[in-house]
């Protein structure tokens, strides 16, 4: 599903900064990745390139077979829409909008018709166990309660890729495992995940890790 090879990515100085240095990377679809390493080592540069919220300096990333250095913005966009779902440490909820209002959001411009979208919207708030927590304000939710509502809006438009950043980084150990049994169940269903954590016990809940150290990959 993911193929980086050769990639680098620069952040121009002075001093310029190489936050990923030649990495080469396979996830096949169904995998479950973890990728960990210390702060400053590239991880976030990493997941952002996957995401196609970033471009490599150098280097080229073929997603679902498409060389997507060749695509335009507006194309990534596309792709990024319909293959990769999010999920951030700080969870990125709009607090004045309804729960069920967040998990819509992703399908407004999809062409998807606005009852079919709720119908959606639902499925995925009780999939992540928020069934009866569709009109609150997520500012009235736990953390576990907001991040498996992220959760819901990352996976509402059906995506192949789900790239989570520290998902668990402001939650306690318990609600840690609420959302690592989630990830799991998804990735049972077929969803390829990647997932950045500083937690050993998290990356271990992966069926693959790999460590980033100073922009450079190895696997573990
Ligand atoms: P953390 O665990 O603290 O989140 P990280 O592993 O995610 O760290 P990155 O955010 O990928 O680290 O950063 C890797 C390196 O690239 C760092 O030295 C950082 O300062 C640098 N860097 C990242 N983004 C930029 C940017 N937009 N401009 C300049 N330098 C950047
Ligand atoms: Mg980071």
């Amino acid at each position: 599903l993911v193929e980086l090879r050769d990639v680098t990515r620069s952040f121009p100085g002075p001093p310029e900064v190489q936050a990923l240095k030649s990495a080469t990377l396979s996830v096949r679809a169904g995998d479950y990745l973890s990728i960990v390493g210390p702060s400053g080592s590239g991880k976030s540069t990493m997941l952002n390139l996957l995401g196609l919220l970033d471009r490599p300096s150098v280097g080229e990333y073929r997603l679902a077979g498409v060389l997507t250095g060749d695509l335009s913005e507006d194309e990534r966009a596309a792709v990024r829409a319909r293959f990769i779902g999010f999920v951030f440490q700080s969870f990125h909820l709009l607090p004045r909008r309804s729960v069920l209002d967040n998990v819509l959001l992703p399908m407004l411009y999809s062409g998807v018709p606005r009852q079919e979208r709720e119908r959606r919207a639902r499925d995925a708030l009780m999939r992540v166990g928020l069934g009866h927590r569709i009109d609150f304000s997520p500012n009235a939710l736990s953390g576990g309660e907001r991040q498996r509502v992220a959760v819901a809006r990352a996976v509402v438009s059906g995506p192949q890729l789900l790239l989570a950043d520290e998902p668990t980084g402001n939650l306690d150990q318990r609600t840690s495992g609420e959302v690592m049994d989630l990830f799991e169940a998804l990735n049972a269903d077929g969803l390829t995940l990647v997932v950045i954590t500083h937690d050993d016990g998290v990356a271990r809940r992966a069926g693959r890790s790999i460590r980033i150290a100073d922009g450079r990959l190895t696997e573990l």
